[in-house]
């Protein structure tokens, strides 16, 4: 663990024994001031540092809490610091901030943005309420703070069907809206028994009579997540099949329904880390950001972890020690949401919290 009394020379001895082997020791080096300058801005400011599983492993080791969205909203709630800095992206610091009116939120990066995020505006949901009339709408975490205003309740990849299912039955309804991500939600669909349309602007005024449906999804996607295909996952298996060794393939949610009926297992980032550790003689393929590979090898060092790290978010991938010093040392970049945005954001985020 890295903390403030530390010297640079310790620094660097931690992060070689956590990352040597998969990140060269002059890389390590470099960053131990950067590191050690972190920890004393921490202090000095009383902040907290929040890290996504996806971070790339020096910022992982900084974070004082990690996880996915849902652990670090539910951190985001508790904290008693003054500052929180979000390594992350930019949605996630503003749930934090939707959560923290009254302390300072930053992210580390003005780039850090999220494909799904930027599929689905505010008045994209005004208008699916629109075309279906008391139907209520769950929004997954990754949106901005003003399509989650417009929503009932949100839900992480870990708690989806979870909250599908609160939904209807606290709303006393058959049917759900559930945005934006098409691949989770189809997969929520499959998972749950039930038929989902993807209606179009165009779809007016509603579904043809008698179409039976249960969910209506939206058409936004993870640029990470939908670049998995069934073909990597055969690939796989069939040079695992060569040597006789075990390989469990495990998937996120917001890969595409082919994949995850292709896959052994799929959850959210944090419950996949947990059933890393239940199988420590497999071979594991991660469809997943690649950091969260390194982060687990860090802490488990024995885990056979495959990754493809020919894909990458590029958002999360704008995050690095450095502009998290900078973050604290000039406490930038703040993120504000509107008032009125910010209560009805925080009705939908703390009902998902509510749920678990
Ligand atoms: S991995 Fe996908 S969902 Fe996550 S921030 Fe990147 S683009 Fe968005």
């Amino acid at each position: 663990m890295l903390t403030a009394e530390m010297s640079e020379d310790q620094i660097f001895a931690e992060l070689l024994n956590r990352h040597g082997s998969h990140t060269p020791a002059v890389e390590l080096k470099i960053k131990a001031p950067t590191v050690k300058e972190i920890l004393r801005l921490k202090q000095e400011r009383n902040a907290v540092i929040l890290g996504h599983n996806y971070m790339e492993p020096v910022v992982y080791d900084v974070a004082d809490y990690q996880g996915d969205s849902l652990e670090l909203s539910r951190r985001a709630a508790q904290t008693t610091a003054d500052m929180i800095v979000f390594c992350g992206v930019k949605f996630m610091a503003e749930t934090a901030k939707v959560l923290n009116p009254d302390k300072t939120v930053l992210v580390p990066s003005q780039k850090a943005g999220c494909s799904l995020a930027a599929g689905i505006t505010a008045q994209d949901v005004r208008d699916l309420r629109e075309q279906f009339p008391d139907v209520p709408v769950v929004t997954y975490i990754n949106t901005y703070a003003d399509v989650k205003a417009e929503s009932d309740v949100c839900c992480t990849s870990g708690n989806a069907t979870k909250v599908v299912e609160w939904t209807m039955s606290q709303f006393g309804t058959e049917k759900v809206i559930f945005l934006p991500d098409e691949y989770l939600a189809g997969n929520v669909a499959r998972e749950t028994g039930r038929r989902i349309i993807y209606p179009t602007k165009r779809m007016s005024p509603n579904p043809q009579p008698g179409l039976d449906y249960q969910m209506i999804g939206w058409h936004a996607r993870c640029e990470v997540h939908e670049k998995f295909t069934v073909h990597d996952i055969h690939r796989v298996r069939e040079e695992y099949a060569k040597t006789g060794e075990e390989v469990l393939i495990f998937a996120h949610p917001e890969c595409s329904p082919e994949v995850i009926a292709e896959s052994d297992y799929s959850a959210s980032t944090s419950i996949m880390i947990a059933e890393v550790k239940k199988h420590p003689h497999a071979a594991i393929l991660l469809l997943t950001e690649c950091s969260m590979g390194d982060n687990i090898i860090a802490s488990n060092p024995d885990a056979n972890i495959i990754r493809m790290c020919s894909i990458r978010c590029p958002h999360m991938n704008t995050i690095t020690v450095e502009n998290t010093r900078d973050a604290l040392l000039n406490v930038q970049y703040q993120v504000d949401v509107p008032e009125d945005i910010r209560i009805r954001a925080a009705l939908a985020v703390q009902r998902m919290i509510a749920i678990g």
